[in-house]
């Protein structure tokens, strides 16, 4: 610690770094931060300013409200833009702590250590290379969104046809400023999606990753004059954006859902883990899919999953086991979207693939035939069940799941769950142009 702190206090005199940013995440995984001038240095590493904590959704009430932000110092990075007034500005990523210095049990981030720390009992460390997809979109002359882009391109397309090739290169230069490691970057099926990978990493730094990539694709497009949105499905009738996940368990450098020997050398860990999750997935579904919006992509058709199961090879089901082996060897989780909180939805994931090891959860037979192509009663017969299908179904799952509760905490499943029922009501109170179309004339 305190050679970081000697490297952190050089790094700011060398590049002459003006302002600190904090920053921490709330409980739907909005990144929120403070920021201060540098002279406050030491106050900050000394762990010693605090904020008011009912002031962010779902932390606390007002008779609580002082909290403290404890920067992790691993996080430090000098953001690779000046401000518009040509300033230097670096950030670290918090954890949020109560003033007689315990963890403050809303943190996101605290969540996940929990969980991590559970793992670390059992011996394992977890790592997560995630695919977030978004789509970029023109303004129009008042520089408000509309649902257009000037691409017409599809899957791996390059250019000219790829009109989003320049944006994504200056996303990907702006990352690997912040220590990204990008390791490909393609256009995506739909026109004007995109995809960027970097390379996985321990849960806790790859949820921060996930928060930070957010924040860059989002500037970096506004900076440009466009408007990039994580939102699951911004357009109807062509494919959603999904944020998969690709899990592997270590024991210290042994990645341990490989084995060699064992049918399809997947080790007997691995085979339960994917039992934990589908065994779970439902109730993990609000937090991995939580918007009204999350639902409209989560349909038959679009390389999104509907149905519970697993598969070697096609691309239907929820889990799929990607064909590299050895240290690669991992589980593809693929209902996951762009817009979860990813301290949670790692935190929540974890803990049904520890529960699928720890009581050797079977999971069915795989399944590899496209599951989109089954009609009900193949599906019937194969017991193949569909995940949630809006967002209301899937909070009553989670209410049902002690697992993932248990993972979450109680302060954080309350907030959640309030939240999230305000959310959907909200939707369901409104009249839909769909409903007018569809009754309006008729009725
Ligand atoms: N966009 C698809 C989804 O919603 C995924 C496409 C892919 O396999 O990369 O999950
Ligand atoms: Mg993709
Ligand atoms: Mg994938």
């Amino acid at each position: 610690r305190e050679e970081q702190i000697v490297h952190i206090k050089e790094l700011i005199k060398e590049r002459d770094v003006k302002f600190i940013v904090l920053q921490l995440a709330d409980i739907q995984g909005t990144a929120k931060s403070i920021t201060l001038p540098v002279n406050q240095l030491n106050k900050i590493i000394d762990n010693e300013v605090m904020f008011d904590g009912s002031s962010i959704d779902g932390f606390a009430r007002i008779e609580e409200s002082d909290m403290y932000l404890y920067p992790d110092l691993s996080t430090f990075v000098i953001l690779p833009w000046k401000t518009h007034n040509g300033t230097t500005v670096a950030r670290l990523i918090c954890d949020v702590y109560m003033p007689d210095g315990g963890y403050f049990e809303g943190c996101p981030r605290y969540v996940l250590r929990r969980a991590l720390e559970k793992a670390k009992e059992m011996g394992y460390s977890f790592y997560v290379g995630p695919e977030p997809e978004f789509y970029i979109f023109n303004k129009d002359e008042k520089g408000e969104p509309v649902l257009e882009n000037n691409d017409k391109a599809g899957y791996f397309d390059m250019a000219p046809l790829d009109k989003g090739e320049d944006v994504r290169e200056v996303i990907s230069t702006a990352l690997e400023g912040l220590g990204f490691e990008v390791e490909a970057s393609h256009h995506e099926c739909g026109p004007g999606q995109h995809e960027i990978d970097f390379k996985y990493a321990d849960a806790l730094s790859t949820a921060d990753n996930i928060i930070t990539f957010r924040y860059v694709v989002r500037k970096i497009a506004d900076d440009l004059g466009l408007l990039a949105s994580f939102m699951p499905k911004p357009v109807e009738g062509i494919a959603g954006s999904g944020m998969h996940l690709n899990m592997s368990l270590f024991k210290g450098d042994k990645n341990i859902f490989f084995d060699p020997d064992a049918k399809n050398q997947l080790s007997d860990e691995a085979v339960y883990f994917v039992g934990g999750l589908l065994k779970h997935a439902k109730g993990l579904t609000a937090i991995t899919n939580p918007l009204v919006n999350s639902y409209k992509r989560l349909v038959p058709g679009y390389e999104a999953p509907v149905y519970i199961a697993w598969s070697h090879q096609n691309r239907s089901p929820l889990v799929r086991i990607p064909a590299k082996r050895g240290l690669s060897t991992r589980v593809e989780l693929r209902n996951p979207d762009p817009a979860c909180n990813p301290y949670l939805a790692l935190a929540t994931v974890l803990m049904a693939g520890l529960d699928g090891i720890e009581n050797k959860i079977e999971p069915p037979k795989s399944v590899n035939k496209n599951i989109y192509a089954m009609d009900l009663d193949e599906r019937l017969e194969k017991d193949i069940q569909a995940l949630p299908m809006s967002l209301y179904e899937a909070i009553k799952e989670l209410m049902n799941d002690d697992i993932v509760k248990d993972a979450l905490g109680k302060h954080v499943t309350e907030k959640f769950i309030s939240g999230k029922l305000k959310e959907w009501n909200s939707y369901r109170e409104k009249v839909h142009k769909w409903e007018i179309d569809e009754y309006l004339r008729g009725y």
